[in-house]
């Protein structure tokens, strides 16, 4: 056992706070990473403040972790110290049901461990996440980080990068296709970047009438204001794909209506509060309204292989980790450029 610095919140009312938490010592499959930068994603928020229910105080967030391997256990053979790794929101799974055999530990039928706030597999302790000097790891969970980009804009493609690509992927976007983003915030800027780079046409949709120039530069061809009436009536049956980001509760069925005939809504955002769906917007268009978690480890080493190739990362604004709370505060308030990352050399 080795007891390190971390951030912590004690209760949901409580700003974070700096903490000491113990990391394993490594075994014969582990890697340990010292963190170099760890990503602030909106689920970090909604854990620290309970409002999915279930959180486990002390709860330490952080699931885009980028660092350096420090140890490694005798049976490791993809790291050796040294090696620039990164590790996203799931740190282990049963690796043995039919969806950890075809690469989905996502959805690891036995339940699978997340990289805070989750029973390890063998249920004795809860994890603690990126918000620490370091973490030890399974190989298997860990991945692989190409030095050509810089590694803090690397750190939010671990959750918020992963996140998007894996259902373009599932659901095939192309050339051509029109899709769009509600949302322009940690994953919705990444969406924007990922689908424009795979040729689909992008169309944001925001609250927020200043986010228009950004949109454009991360490559969206337009930027469309969701609190106007008219302008959300002629997007009617325009997009093949719906990219939805929102963190907080809003209604599917106004934006379900802007689906062409057999369009697809993705949900990405998980707001606390369920919202109703109406039949008749999906009925009237054989229209799917699907959602969709992370991504495995296989895919997401292919989407970081993919980026590295592409150039593409993240747009952050690197943090001390003492400016954490009035960071989830700017996150809140929806003042976001468009991820915070956490510099870890300032956990004191
Ligand atoms: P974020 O950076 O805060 O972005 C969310 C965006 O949603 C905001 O920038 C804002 O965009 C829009 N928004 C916020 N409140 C809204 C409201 N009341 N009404 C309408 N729009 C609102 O958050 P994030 O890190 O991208 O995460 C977004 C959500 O995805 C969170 O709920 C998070 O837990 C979830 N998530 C899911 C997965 C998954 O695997 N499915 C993975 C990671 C995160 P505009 O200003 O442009 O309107
Ligand atoms: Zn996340
Ligand atoms: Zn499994």
């Amino acid at each position: 056992m080795k007891s390190v610095k971390a951030y912590a919140a004690l209760s949901a009312e409580k700003p974070l706070e700096p903490w000491q938490i113990d990391r394993r010592e490594p075994g014969p499959e582990d890697v340990e990473i010292e963190i170099l930068f760890s990503g602030v994603c909106h689920s970090d928020i909604h854990t620290a403040r309970n409002e999915w229910g279930g959180t486990v105080y002390p709860a330490v967030p952080g699931h885009e972790i980028v660092g350096k391997v420090t140890r490694i256990g005798e049976a490791v053979s993809k790291f050796k110290i040294g090696d620039t790794v990164g590790v996203g929101c799931f740190v282990d799974s049963c690796r043995h049901c039919n969806n950890c055999n075809d690469d989905l530990e996502q959805y690891c039928e036995n339940g699978h461990t997340q990289t805070y706030n989750s029973p390890s597999q063998d249920k004795k302790t809860i994890t603690l996440g990126g918000y620490s000097s370091h973490i030890v790891v399974t190989e298997h969970f860990v991945l692989h980080v190409s030095d050509k980009l810089p590694l803090a804009n690397v750190a939010p493609l671990l959750c918020a990068g992963i996140t998007t690509y894996s259902p373009l992927k599932h659901w095939n976007v192309k050339k051509g296709d029109k899709l769009a983003v509600v949302g322009l915030g940690g994953l919705g800027h990444m969406a924007v970047k990922l689908a424009s780079s795979m040729g689909a046409e992008v169309t944001v949709l925001s609250r927020s009438k200043d986010k228009e120039k950004d949109a454009e530069r991360l490559g969206a061809k337009h930027f469309k204001i969701t609190s106007d009436a008219e302008t959300m009536n002629s997007l009617a049956s325009t997009f093949d794909f719906i990219i939805d980001t929102v963190s907080a509760q809003h209604d599917y069925n106004q934006y379900l209506a802007l689906l062409k005939t057999s369009g697809v809504m993705v949900i990405l955002g998980a707001p606390p509060q369920p919202s109703e769906v109406s039949a008749f917007p999906l009925i009237l268009g054989r229209r799917s309204l699907v959602g969709s978690l992370v991504g495995g480890i296989k895919e997401t080493q292919e989407m970081l292989d993919y980026c590295a190739e592409h150039n593409i990362s993240s747009d952050i604004e690197l943090i001390k980790m003492s400016q954490i709370n009035e960071a989830y505060e700017r996150t809140l308030a929806g003042d976001v450029h468009y991820r915070f990352v956490i510099d870890m050399s300032t956990l004191s």
